[in-house]
C-alpha cells in the first residue's frame, strides 16, 4: 500500500510504502521539492528529541545507539558472497569522487548522531582502507566526546595504516578472514590475495595497540566450513576473539540459498567437540554477537546467527552509505537522503530533527521475518551500507 502523508517526526511529506505485514524497512522518501519547502516545514516542526538529547526510540521502543558509516563502496577484494567478481567487474559502476560524503560532511552527521545518543561509530565499507588518507577521518571523528570508535576491514592494507590509525584516535579493529587455507581463502576473495598478508595485518594492529582484535569469518556451507576448527585453534593461540558469522541475504548478487548457511549451532557443537565451550552472557544489551568461552580458558569465540536466530528485537543499529543514504536495516529497500539535506544548507537543527523522524518510523524487523519469499525483495548491497 503506497500512500502519502506528513511525518509527525521531521513535518515533511513522505511517501510511506509500507504495507500491513509488509517487511520492507522503512522507505520514506522526502517528496517536498526544494530546500527551502523542507527547511521551512522542519523549521516549524522540530522534533522534540533532536532539542533535549533525549534518548530516541522507534517503534518497537528501540534506542539508537550504534552508526555504521561506509566511507566507500570500493573494495579491493571480490568476495564471492558479497561482491562476486562476475557482477563488480571492470565495467561496474561505483560511486564518483563528488558522490561520496567529504571527511567534514561524515563528522558533521557523526556530531548529529552522537548528540541523538550514538556512542559508537564502526568505519566500514567496501574497504574502507581503501579510502585515501582515512586517518583524517579518523582524527576528526575521534575528537568527538565520549565515542567509542572502530573499524571493519579486510586487514589488506592495515599493517600499512595501523600506527597512523592508532594516533589518529582510533580504539580497536575487526578483521575479515574466511580461511587459513591458501587455497580456499583466494577463491572467496575473489582476487588471490594471501592469507599470511592478512596476518601481518592483524599482528600489525596488536603491535600498534589496536586490540583486541577481533576476527570475523563468514562461514559459506561446502566452501570454507571445513577451515572451522583449524581457524579457531589458530586463533584461541594468538588470544583474538574469532567471530562466526552466518551468510546472509544481504543484496542479491550473491544469489544466497538457504542450504548454503552452516547454522551457528552447528559450528558451536563442531568446536565444542575439540575444545569445550559454555556460554557467557552478553557484554551489553544489544550485544550482535553470541558469545562463548572456551572451558580451559583459553578465550572466547562469538557467534552471529543473524539466520538462524535473529536478533531484531535489540538492534540499535543504523547504517550511513558513503554517498549519504541513511539505512536502518542491513536488509532495506531504500536509504534516506541526507546528502542533499547537508548540500542544500541544512541547519545541524535540521539534520537532527530529519534523523529524529527517520528514527521514530523506524520498523524493521527482516531478520525475524526471513522467508523464502523475502530473499527476492529488492535490497541494498552489503558493499554499500557495510557489515
Ligand atoms: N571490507 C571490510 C571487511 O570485509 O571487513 C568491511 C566491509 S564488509 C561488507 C563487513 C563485514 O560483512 C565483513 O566481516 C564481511 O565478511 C561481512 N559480510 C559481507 N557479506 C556478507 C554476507 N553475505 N553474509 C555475512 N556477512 C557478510
Ligand atoms: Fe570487500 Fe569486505 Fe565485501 Fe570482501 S566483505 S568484498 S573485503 S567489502
Ligand atoms: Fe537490525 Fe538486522 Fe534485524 Fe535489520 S535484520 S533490524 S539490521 S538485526
Amino acid at each position: 500500500m503506497v500512500g502519502t502523508r506528513r511525518c509527525v517526526g521531521t513535518g515533511l511529506f513522505l511517501r510511506d510504502n509500507h504495507g500491513p505485514g509488509d517487511i520492507r524497512s522503512c522507505e520514506a522518501e522526502y517528496l517536498a521539492d526544494t530546500f527551502a519547502q523542507k527547511a521551512a516545514l522542519l523549521a516549524s516542526t522540530v522534533h522534540p528529541a533532536s532539542r533535549d538529547s533525549v534518548t530516541l526510540t522507534d517503534t518497537l521502543n528501540r534506542p539508537l545507539r550504534d552508526l555504521r558509516i561506509s566511507v566507500t563502496d570500493r573494495c579491493n577484494f571480490r568476495c564471492v558472497y558479497c561482491m562476486p567478481k562476475e557482477v563488480f567487474g571492470p565495467d561496474y559502476a561505483f560511486l564518483g569522487r563528488d558522490e561520496i560524503l567529504t571527511f567534514e560532511e561524515i563528522t558533521r552527521l557523526a556530531q548529529v548522531f552522537v548528540a541523538h545518543g550514538v556512542g559508537k561509530i564502526r568505519l566500514t565499507g567496501g574497504e574502507p582502507l581503501v579510502r585515501r588518507d582515512l586517518h583524517e577521518l579518523v582524527a576528526r571523528l575521534s575528537s568527538l566526546p565520549g565515542l567509542d570508535l572502530a573499524l571493519t576491514t579486510n586487514g589488506s592494507l592495515l599493517a600499512q595504516q595501523a600506527p597512523a590509525l592508532k594516533k589518529a584516535g582510533l580504539t580497536r579493529v575487526n578483521v575479515s578472514l574466511d580461511s587459513l587455507d591458501e587455497s580456499v581463502f583466494q577463491t572467496m576473495n575473489g582476487v588471490g590475495f594471501s592469507v599470511a598478508r592478512v596476518l601481518q595485518g592483524i599482528e600489525a594492529a596488536i603491535a600498534a595497540g589496536l586490540g583486541p582484535v577481533k576476527v570475523n569469518m563468514v562461514v559459506k556451507r561446502g566452501l570454507n566450513d571445513a577451515s572451522i576448527l583449524s581457524m579457531a585453534g589458530h586463533f584461541r593461540e594468538m588470544g583474538c576473539t574469532l567471530r562466526f558469522i552466518e551468510y546472509m541475504d544481504v543484496g542479491h548478487t550473491n544469489h544466497w540459498r538457504m542450504q548454503e548457511v552452516l547454522p551457528a549451532a552447528e559450528i558451536v557443537r563442531r568446536i565444542n567437540a575439540q575444545w569445550p565451550l559454555e556460554p557467557l552472557a552478553p557484554n551489553y544489551p544489544g550485544e550482535v554477537a553470541e558469545r562463548w568461552r572456551y572451558k580451559d580458558g583459553r578465550g572466547e569465540i562469538g557467534l552471529v546467527a543473524s539466520v538462524t536466530k535473529a536478533f531484531c528485537r535489540d538492534c540499535s543499529r543504523t547504517r550511513l552509505s558513503a554517498e549519504g543514504k541513511l539505512y536502518t536495516c542491513l536488509f532495506a529497500t531504500r536509504g534516506h537522503d541526507l546528502r542533499s539535506l547537508l548540500r542544500d544548507g541544512a541547519s545541524d537543527e535540521v539534520l537532527s530533527s530529519a534523523i529524529a523522524g527517520i528514527w521514530h518510523r523506524r520498523a524493521d524487523r527482516y531478520s525475524e521475518l526471513r522467508s523464502d519469499k523475502t530473499s527476492d525483495l529488492p535490497k541494498v548491497e552489503m558493499s554499500h551500507i557495510g557489515g
